[in-house]
């Protein structure tokens, strides 16, 4: 199974994905989103 960025959609063949957990669920994030979701804008 392909992981993708939570928030931008982009592949690990991409960018580096980040494994994160929210919620006892498996997610995965860019270092290009990483930052954004440490600000908290949404
Ligand atoms: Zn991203």
């Amino acid at each position: 199974m392909e992981h993708k960025c939570l928030n931008c959609g982009a592949e690990s063949n991409q960018i580096v994905l980040i494994s994160c957990e929210h919620k006892g669920e498996a997610l995965y994030v860019c270092v290009k989103c990483l930052p954004v979701l440490i600000h908290g804008s949404h």
